[in-house]
This record gives structure tokens, sequence and C-alpha cells, in this order.
């Protein structure tokens, strides 16, 4: 028997998804993105769930690569967009013959491309920093940079790009994005500025194209809206199953460093899942977890491959009993909440060893 611990896709939610980011932004052309092998959901599984994206935005040269080998493959050519542009003059020179769109977001990569003969013409998303101060060329640059740009035969075509720091906070949009409509000009561009919050609260940011990631897998971008209220279907379930139970008398100690002490005598479940394969080491006492969908809480340290559950509330549960760590009627936000961290986060944390297998495209879900 292999290890009980296995995450289980469902392209069936992450289509449905897909379909609601649509109907919110019927004008919007949609990057679907798929960096960090689609959230942690593996890329061959989310990509049959994503059969209705315009095109699918990653920060890897490889995956990209590869991606557009497979579009083209499947007779498709959609466009894939790096999100991060090109790292060095080889990534420039691979992506352009394979056809991928690349941000330029520095003087670097603007440099790139005005030196190198590149073998194609290439898409180009300028990207300009609207106030997170992490990539993009200063506003009050951005309009002479789109102009060298322009100057360039080998750039095929240019869109104007933003990424907004806090658009998932109620007012989170404003400031940058009056920065951006003040300095980006050239009003005949294209533009490209949501991501999954932008694209679900605000009106403002859907034209062009959008690049939701994170709703495509079911998560709400919102702290204080769960995903449901929103519509968004979870695409992740990880399931594992009890390996051990243990009886534990009172003021008996549970997990390394016996951070949990049992105030009564308690059954105790070991969940063949710890932070080897991406669980959050630390999630404190009381983060929640379902044992025969019965929902319950962890108790003490999560260990590499192990975490201890509370059986007081199952107390059927035996060896072999499932446990959900999240999916399923365990929103993975209540989990992130629990451990201080994001759906994103525990998504793109699971590990390459948790085996994944998709539950279907062909009726899963309907
Ligand atoms: C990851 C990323 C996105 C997607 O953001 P979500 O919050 O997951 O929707 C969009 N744009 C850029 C530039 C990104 O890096």
């Amino acid at each position: 028997m292999p290890r009980p611990l296995h995450a289980i896709i469902d392209p069936v939610a992450i289509a449905a998804n897909l379909a609601l980011a649509r109907r919110r932004a019927p004008r919007a052309r949609l990057f679907a993105t798929v960096k960090a092998n689609a959230y942690g959901h593996r890329l061959e599984h989310a990509l049959p769930g994503l059969a209705a994206a315009d095109g699918l935005a990653v920060c890897e040269v490889d995956v990209a690569l590869q991606l557009s080998e497979a579009e083209r493959a499947a007779g498709r050519s959609r466009p894939v967009l790096l999100l991060e542009g090109a790292f060095e003059v080889a990534d420039l020179r691979a992506c352009a013959r394979a056809g991928v769109w690349m941000v330029v977001h520095s003087d670097e990569q603007v440099r790139m491309l005005e030196c190198e003969r590149s073998p194609r013409p290439v898409h180009v998303f300028a990207k300009m920093n609207s106030g997170m101060n992490r990539l993009g060329f200063a506003p009050q640059r951005f309009a002479r940079e789109v102009d060298r740009l322009r100057a360039l035969d080998r750039v095929a075509s240019i869109t104007c790009m933003t990424h907004f720091a806090g658009a998932d906070e109620p007012e989170g949009i404003d400031q940058p994005l009056a920065v951006f409509e003040a300095h980006a000009g050239h009003a005949d561009l294209p533009r490209s500025l949501a991501n999954s919050a932008a694209l679900l609260r605000d009106e403002r940011a859907r034209d062009g194209w959008a690049r939701p990631g994170l709703m495509l897998y079911g998560a709400s971008p919102f702290a204080t809206v769960p995903a449901a209220a929103l519509g968004l279907r979870p695409a992740m379930r990880l399931e594992s199953a009890l390996i051990a139970v243990q009886e534990v008398p009172a003021g008996g100690r549970v997990g390394y460093a016996g951070t949990f002490t049992a105030p009564q005598a308690m059954r105790v479940g070991i969940a063949a899942c710890g932070y080897a394969d991406g669980y959050p080491r630390h999630a404190p006492t009381g983060t929640p977890v379902l044992v025969d969908g019965v929902r319950t809480r962890t108790l003490g340290r999560v260990s590499m491959d192990m975490l201890a559950v509370d059986l007081s509330p199952v107390p059927s549960a035996v060896t072999g009993s499932p446990v959900t760590l999240w999916g399923g009627a365990l929103p993975i936000e209540d989990v992130a909440a629990a451990a201080g961290t994001l759906a994103y986060e525990l998504m793109c944390a699971v590990a390459p060893r948790v085996p994944a297998r998709s539950s279907g495209i062909d009726g899963g879900g309907h």
C-alpha cells in the first residue's frame, strides 16, 4: 500500500471558476495564471480545466517553452506569457523563437531587445510600477520606455501592464490605477491590469488581458469573503488517513517538544501528512482538519511526515479513517487563517512527493 496521502484535483471545478471569471469580465481576454505548477495543482491536471482560457501565464522559462510547444502541437497556439520576462539573453532568444509573449519590466530587458536580433518579433507586456515597488518602470519613465519598445521592429505588439499590491483591499486599486491612468499614455495600446481580486472586485480593471490565478483554483482572494460566497469551487482536496491511534492519558504530551498536554484522557489520531508534504509547520494546535468528515483540530507540533489530531469529536475513528487536510467541506482558507498564512502558500507548497490525481473532466461535479 502506498502512503495514504494524496491530492485530488478537480478540473471541472477549475473550468467552472474560469467560466465565472469570464462572466465577471465578459470584455476581457483571460490569461489563466498557471505559475508554480498551476499553484500546486500540477499542470497536467489543471490544464484540462483551462481549455477555455485565452492564454496561459507563468514565470518559469522552461515551462513557458513547454506550454508553447504543447499549444502548437494541439493546434491551438494560445499565447503563453512570461510574467517576469526574460532573465538573460538566451531566454529571450528561446522565447522569441517559440513565440512566447514577454513582460518587459526593466531597462536590462529593453536593452536585451535592442541588442539582440531576436529570431521572431515578440509580443511584449510593458510593466509599470504603480506603487508595489516590485517590478516595473517608474511611472514617470513609462511612456519613454514604451517609445523605446515601439521603435524596435522586433516588437510585434505592446500591452501596457501593471500589478496591484492591494487589490484584495476595499480601496486597494484606486491609487495605483490613478497612477497607471496618469502615466500609461498610449491610449491606443491594450492593457493588462487585473489579478483575481481586481477582476472580482473592480469594474475598472476588467478590460484587456486579465490575469486571474487564485480564483481559478477556487480560493477567495479576500480575507473576509469565503470562496463559496463568490461562487468559486475549490479544485484541490488534500486527503490522507490515520496511520495510528493513541490513547493518551491525562497529562500526556503530544508530539515534538510536547507542546500539547492532554487535559484529560483522550484519543489522538496520527495522520500521514507533515511539513515535508507541504503542510505548514507553524500550524498551531487547533488548526482545523476533518476526520471521517467530522471537523476537529490538530494537536501539538506538525512533524516532517505526520501530524496529530484530536479524535474526541470522532469516537468512531480508527486507523485507516480518512483525513482531509483541506478541500471538500474544509475550506483551504480556514486552514491558512489558522496557520497564519494564505491559501496561495498552502496550494503552492504541496510537495512533489505527494501524488496527485485528477477527478476527471467528464462527469465529476455535475
Ligand atoms: C501571480 C500573478 C497573477 C495572478 O494573481 P492572483 O492573485 O493569483 O489572481 C497576476 N499577475 C501577475 C503579474 C502575477 O505574478
